[in-house]
């Protein structure tokens, strides 16, 4: 119902009827205005919030989780920190998704080979990870989804079908966007703010006490300081008989088109 297909129709019947109200003095402008914001509202809180899925379908958790299974998800990779990363994963028979970006894998081809050999699955996450990619139009989305898939599909061999966006943005050009592609669109229910937040004890507590079946927890394999936190959070898993499975696991679909 709250999607951007549906609204837009709505409010632009309402901006309609509202101008004709107005130029005939039957109501104020400032009412039109109103819808304006409302629409300029509803769009950035969609574009910004990855689990409305206002403008595309975006997979952010399992809703009716069975058992003790959740995705842990790293982003931004593969750098040298993904080694020891997949160090800390086989110590705890653990399994990841890893979005990956295009020009990351053309640097550590070797790592992200690790990543795939290791049984972990990886999805796109663009070519270049711009930060202007919440601007670029439907065929620069495609080009950057395109790009990362060939580089991937040239050592896998298979396109992949999840992608995450960068900073989790979607608005109309990505959902476009991955209409073209095909790609399934992963979001994320649990952040970590491991890169945001100081204090680590703080960052453990904050991730580990709404920890639950089912959720997808968004890393990034880029510091340090997410091992260590990493390491933490799957103690505690481990002592609660909880374990990270793939996003491709948890949500029982395809991560690849073969
Ligand atoms: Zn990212």
């Amino acid at each position: 119902m709250w999607k951007h297909k549906n609204i837009v129709p709505v409010l632009l019947s309402l901006g309609i009827l509202c101008a004709i109200l107005a130029l005939f003095s039957v109501i104020s402008w400032s009412w039109c205005f109103v819808i304006v914001l409302v629409w300029m509202g509803l769009s950035t809180w969609g574009s910004l919030d990855i689990r409305l899925s206002y403008f595309t379908e975006i997979f952010y958790r399992k809703r009716y989780a069975d058992g003790q299974t959740l995705a842990l998800t790293f982003d931004d990779g593969p750098t040298p920190v993904t080694h020891d990363l997949l160090d800390l994963l086989r110590e705890y028979d653990a399994k990841a998704t890893f979005f990956c970006i295009g020009k990351q894998i053309n640097k550590h081809t070797d790592i992200f080979k690790r990543i795939i050999e290791e049984g972990h699955v990886v999805g796109n996450h663009t070519m270049n990870h711009s930060r202007a990619f919440g601007f670029l139009n439907e065929d620069q989305v495609v080009q950057e989804i395109d790009s990362c898939d060939a580089i991937i599909q040239d050592i896998i061999p298979h396109k992949t079908r999840f992608f995450r966006p960068p900073f989790g943005v979607t608005n109309p050009a990505v959902a476009k966007a991955v209409k073209q592609t095909k790609h399934q669109v992963i979001g994320w229910n649990h952040r970590s703010l491991v890169m945001l937040l100081k204090n680590e004890d703080k960052i453990v507590e904050r991730i580990t006490r709404r920890l639950k079946s089912g959720d997808i927890v968004l890393f990034h394999d880029t510091s340090v300081k997410t091992l260590r936190v990493v390491r933490r959070v799957l103690e505690y898993m481990k002592q609660r008989d909880m374990r990270s499975v793939t996003v491709e696991q948890l949500l029982n679909l395809e991560a690849y088109a073969y």
